[in-house]
């Protein structure tokens, strides 16, 4: 059985591959500071998989902590999801990003270089991408450095990847998400918002359950068919598959030195107003919003070319906006019923 040290494994998309890998028979070692997440998490997350993974709490620019773990297991891979990711706040605290997206980063990547370890993947984004010239984006559509302090970190430390593989003969794996959405079908995982949100699922979601008054649609003059922005959302579940998919073929890899490169989205752009649309339809419920100036910084539109992926992992999002919506309904339901 395989050891995978699974950084940020309590959060969002980190539990969702928490729980892929454990029913794929990995053996997984979450470590996450939980400054984005909850205890109930991981109890969740054995309720789904019939499994414990380990867990320790700790930031990882505790270096000293981090030597204990690598010391403790015999580690064959990474996938790191631990990050801030919060684009707004990036804009007012640059340092803390930087520091404790790429400290924590080249902490672990130390720990495989000082232990002969192989198989990273690295959660990046289509945020590297900007406002490409092309739609659909595959992976040759040129990196336009992000305006957001986290979006240059995410370029950045897909950088730092590519040194780190070449320099040292490693094999790792860039997985560029597009817009991932959706709980789990048990409705036992799902995003934690915390404080007001700022990505359009979770605010559709609370507004519908009456937290928030309204959405605020962000422009609805843009220079699409129903002049609201248009994005790839990705289903978080079929998203986690993506990731074990990934490190099969990383493990099956013959050669020393791998860089992959995906894009990992549905390769259908859906528009604001289609999400507000989708959402209504799929749970019987009304989402009131008002159209309001655009926000900062965003960009028009962005879809993927996910065909590599298809093409070399086999790897497909199959999960309909609706149904993805869908699930996140019945998450915010569970919820509530905790409270
Ligand atoms: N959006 C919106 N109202 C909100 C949040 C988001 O109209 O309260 C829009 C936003 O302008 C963008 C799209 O929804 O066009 C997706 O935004 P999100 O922040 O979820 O993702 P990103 O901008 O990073 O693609």
């Amino acid at each position: 059985m395989k050891t995978i040290l699974v950084t940020g494994g309590l959060g969002y998309i980190g539990s969702h591959t928490v729980v892929e890998l454990l029913q794929n028979n990995f053996h997984v070692i979450i470590v996450d500071d939980m400054s984005n997440s909850e205890k109930f998490i991981l109890d969740n997350i054995e309720k789904v998989a019939g499994k414990r993974p380990v867990f320790f709490p700790f930031d990882l620019k505790r270096k000293e902590l981090l030597y204990q773990v690598f010391e403790a297991y015999e580690i064959d891979g990474c996938i790191n999801f631990a990050a801030f990711k919060a684009v707004g706040e990036s804009q007012e605290k640059p340092l803390d990003y930087y520091e404790n997206n790429l400290f924590s980063l080249i902490n672990i990547l130390q720990e495989f270089k000082a232990r002969n370890i192989s198989n990273f993947i690295f959660s990046s984004s289509c945020t590297v991408y900007g406002q490409a010239d092309q739609q659909p984006i595959d992976e040759n559509t040129p990196l336009k450095m992000p305006e957001s302090s986290y979006g240059k970190t995410k370029q950045m430390g897909e950088e730092i990847l590519k040194d780190f593989a070449t320099a040292y003969k490693k094999k790792v794996s860039l997985l560029r998400y597009f817009n991932p959405i959706g709980s789990h079908p048990t409705a036992l995982l799902g995003e934690l918002p915390i404080g007001v949100p700022n990505n359009l699922v979770p605010y559709v979601t609370q507004t519908a359950s009456g937290i928030r008054e309204k959405l605020s649609i962000w422009g609805n003059d843009y220079d699409t068919p129903d002049g609201t922005a248009v994005r790839d959302y990705v289903y978080v579940v079929d998203l986690a598959k993506a990731h074990v998919k990934a490190l099969q073929k990383l493990m099956a890899e013959n050669s020393d030195t791998v860089i992959d490169i995906y894009n990992l989205g549905t390769g259908k752009g859906s528009s604001v107003l289609e999400v507000v649309e989708s959402f209504e339809r799929a749970n019987e419920v009304k989402v009131p919003y008002q159209i309001c100036e655009r926000r900062a910084g965003d960009i028009t539109i962005a879809y993927a070319n996910a065909d590599k992926a298809e093409r070399e992992l086999g790897w497909k999002a199959e999960t309909s906006l609706d149904e993805a919506l869908r699930t996140t309904w019945e998450w915010q339901k569970y919820l509530e019923s905790r409270k």
